[in-house]
């Protein structure tokens, strides 16, 4: 049998091994070095914002976002369930309240008329999250946290170099987070970065990231902060990744091309969805499988017969154990989320498949619907 074909392989090269040696060599391996420098601007320039700041990973981006715009005890933060962990777990720490809104059928984004619905007067920002790297409808939710005076932050770990009417993700929000965990777009091992426009808010992300360093006077700490920074080796990593970003994305599209063409061509699976005012970031080929979860499990097992491995979409926050009421009920209604949830799956995609690899998985797709 052929080998297996892993969901997400980090694709290293030459590139990104000589960046990490000329990290070592130069000793510079903690918190400071060219790399991080370079990294800011490369990353300024893939989200066409004034500042990009390093952090450790994508959970710690959300947390230093949120306290830096000084959510805490009391407060409600709006997000989706259909979404990573990190997202309403970043909202736990601060000591707020993460109230969960569904997502459309068409973007897969937050619903802006159930997040509206949602707005209480503890409300103090919402969380769009690009789920899947297709972005969530930015101009509809920024009406509405205009209309109500509250934060939007972006959550843009799965959507790197997506655009929404033309304007780049990480740019989109008052901030923005990512994450360069091993099995996204632009990896690090693990690393992240926050985004924006506004210069008090990096001015006081930077703070809070160095444990609350007073810039102009060593060893003096006017605010409690954390040791949220990025060290220089994986910088290294990240910016021979951002080198490479063009060739990466584009191996990424090809693969997508021929998982749509196959997915087009086989009866009982749905692509997802494209609004004409977004691009994609081509992250974890997501599809549906409309006859719901038994169906969508017995391919996920099928497709794990023929050496191909996949992904069920993310188990909605709404119904696991930290987020539930104290008798253990559902604090929130999600239908879009939950069927959603249930018909989802993602295919292999690593700009570092081969063209057999993605041949294996096309295969094995028509394999084991047709036999169902
Ligand atoms: C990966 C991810 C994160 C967290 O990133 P880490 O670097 O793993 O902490 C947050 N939000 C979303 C939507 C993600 O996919």
């Amino acid at each position: 049998m052929a080998a297996r074909v892993p969901v997400s392989r980090p694709d290293l090269g030459d590139l990104e091994l000589s960046n990490v040696e000329r990290a070592v060599t130069s000793s510079w391996i903690s918190s400071s070095g060219e790399f991080l420098e370079q990294l800011e601007e490369r990353f300024r320039a893939a989200t066409g914002t004034e500042h990009a700041i390093p952090v450790s990973n994508g959970t710690v981006a959300l947390h230093l976002a949120l306290v830096a715009l000084g959510i805490g005890p009391g407060d409600e933060v709006i997000v989706p369930s259909l979404t990573y962990i990190a997202t309403a777990n970043a909202v736990h720490y601060t000591g707020a309240t993460p109230v969960f809104a569904d997502v459309t059928a068409s973007d897969w984004g937050l619903d802006p008329a159930h997040v509206e619905s949602l707005v209480s007067p503890r409300t103090r920002a919402i969380i769009a999250v690009h789920l899947y790297g297709h972005p969530a409808d930015m101009p509809a939710l920024r009406a509405v946290a205009d209309r109500h005076g509250l934060a939007l932050v972006e959550d843009a770990a799965e959507a790197p170099f997506a655009t929404c009417h033309g304007q780049l993700a990480g740019s989109l929000g008052d901030v923005a987070t990512f994450s360069f965990y091993g099995n996204k777009i632009v990896s690090s091992g693990e690393g992240g970065a926050v985004t924006t426009n506004d210069a008090a808010l990096a001015a006081r992300m930077r703070l809070l990231r160095g444990q609350g360093m007073d810039p102009n006077r060593r060893y003096y700490f006017p605010v409690v902060g954390f040791n949220y920074r990025m060290t220089n080796v994986a910088a290294a990593i990240a910016c021979a990744q951002l080198a490479r970003a063009d060739e990466m994305l584009d191996a990424r599209r090809a693969i997508y091309a021929r998982y749509d063409r196959a997915v087009a061509e086989l009866p009982g699976l749905v692509a997802q969805p494209q609004q004409p005012w977004a691009t994609i970031s081509p992250w974890l080929y997501p599809l549906l499988v409309p006859a719901g979860a038994g169906e969508r499990d017995r391919l996920i097992d099928a497709l794990a017969g023929h050496g191909v491995e996949t992904r069920p979409f993310f188990i909605p926050i709404h119904r696991l154990p930290p987020y539930l009421d104290d008798s253990g009920r559902l604090l929130a209604d999600l239908p879009v989320t939950d069927r959603l949830s249930s018909e989802g799956f993602n295919l292999p995609t690593s700009s570092s498949l081969t063209p057999d690899e993605v041949g294996q998985v096309v295969a094995a797709l028509a394999a084991v619907v047709q036999g169902g």
